[in-house]
């Protein structure tokens, strides 16, 4: 069935709209109205909303989709995702990467990966490179690889003040961007460069630099992990001020919490409070990346795997705990990471747009339901559509 009309949902979009019926065909959003009626012939799937939430469905800009990271040997190597946990994440679009190892986990398994959940219907994409440099990539070009690489929207995670990375500076970061935004410009991608920025005193400093020293915009990157610690946010809100966006990771464990971490509902509302513009941050899941903590000494203190529910989890602080309004928490997951991630039927609710939604309870915003490209993932917290493997 490709007709759905779901009736009776306070829809945010992400802004709110109030109470909505929303027409989905051949998986697209057609029509939002307040009252649709349907006298034709031609059959449709009611579903009664019952007054829940429905917003779009979440746009992840950094899933480890093979599996990432190993920092503790070959044994701690974090297995690939499968199409539940997007689902239960209520992740709809992924964009995958590579991270510390690009010897043993490679661009080809990565594209295959890409390829198998969207063959699973859910949208998905990729960036070239690795934490290293030269930038490891899939032709040996990076404008080659964005150009002519369907799924490939961008460059990343480029590590920088971390012990992982290659230990460059702003010429080397200045060379990937000018590559990533030509090739960009001229395929109508993104071309964003995702900046893995570790927990190093010299922070994001090469960023500013390449925007000091050289003709690239602070927008040509895109740095993740910017709530590692307080004075690493206070970067990024400078960062923010100054035209650009910055991402925050919301898996996490209450040990990465207690070693100083800023959960990303905290560092949303500092960000409010700061009279910053929220339209310029994200949050995404780092999903499936080894985390690790490493002790004073550098030395491997324990390992954890990123979890895709995690934006929702994220989204959920925000509102319940924070008491952040939820039309402006919803932007950090669906506008603002679509918009860096230049995917236009993305991340926003109105007719013409991709039938990527969830359904939350209003109460505690638990998931209930998942549709991507107007198909049902997830019913009434039921999954009624699995992986090949599930
Ligand atoms: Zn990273």
């Amino acid at each position: 069935m490709s007709l759905h009309l779901l009736r009776n949902a306070q829809v945010y979009a992400p802004e709110s709209l109030g109470r909505q019926d929303v027409l989905v065909t051949h998986g697209k959003i057609a029509a939002i109205e307040p009252k649709i009626d349907w006298s034709s012939n031609v059959p449709v799937q009611e579903y009664d909303c019952n007054g829940a939430i429905l917003c779009p469905g979440f746009v992840d800009s950094l899933t480890h989709i093979t599996g990432g990271g190993g920092e503790g040997g070959f044994a701690t190597r974090t297995p690939e995702m499968q199409l539940k946990d997007a689902v239960e994440g209520g992740v709809t679009t992924v964009t995958g990467a590579l991270g510390t190892d690009a010897t043993c986990r490679t661009h080809q398994e990565l594209i295959a990966k890409v390829k198998a959940l969207k063959e699973e219907g859910l949208s998905a994409y990729f960036y070239t490179g690795n934490y290293h440099f030269p930038v490891k990539t899939v032709t040996g070009d990076i404008q080659q690889d964005i150009m002519l690489l369907e799924e490939c929207i961008g460059v990343g995670e480029i590590a920088i003040a971390d012990h992982r990375g290659s230990q460059i500076g702003w010429r080397e970061l200045a060379k990937v961007g000018s590559d990533a935004r030509v090739a960009g410009m001229c395929s109508g991608k993104s071309g964003i460069v995702m900046v893995h920025v570790g927990s190093a005193a010299r922070q994001i400093d090469d960023l500013f630099d390449v925007a000091q020293h050289s003709d690239l915009p602070l927008s040509q990157f895109y740095p993740t992990h910017m709530n590692r610690n307080p004075e690493l946010f206070k970067a990024g809100l400078k960062f923010m001020a100054a035209g650009g966006t910055i991402d925050l990771t919301a898996s996490t464990t209450p040990e990465i919490i207690a070693s100083g971490e800023v959960s990303c509902a905290a560092a949303l509302a500092q960000a409010i409070d700061a009279g910053a513009d929220t339209s310029r941050i994200t949050f995404s899941t780092d999903g499936h990346a080894s985390l690790p903590v490493f002790n004073e000494q550098g030395e491997l203190a324990s390992l954890k795997v990123g979890s895709m529910r995690s934006l929702l989890e994220a989204l959920q602080a925000c509102v319940l705990k924070a008491d952040l309004p939820l039309d402006i928490a919803l932007t950090t997951v669906t506008t603002n990471p679509a918009r860096v991630l230049g995917l236009k039927t993305k991340g926003k609710l109105c007719a013409g747009n991709d039938a990527d939604l969830l359904l939350l309870s209003p109460d505690n915003l638990e998931l209930q339901s998942v549709m991507a490209h107007g198909q049902w993932f997830m019913q009434n917290g039921t999954r009624v559509r699995q992986g090949h493997f599930e």
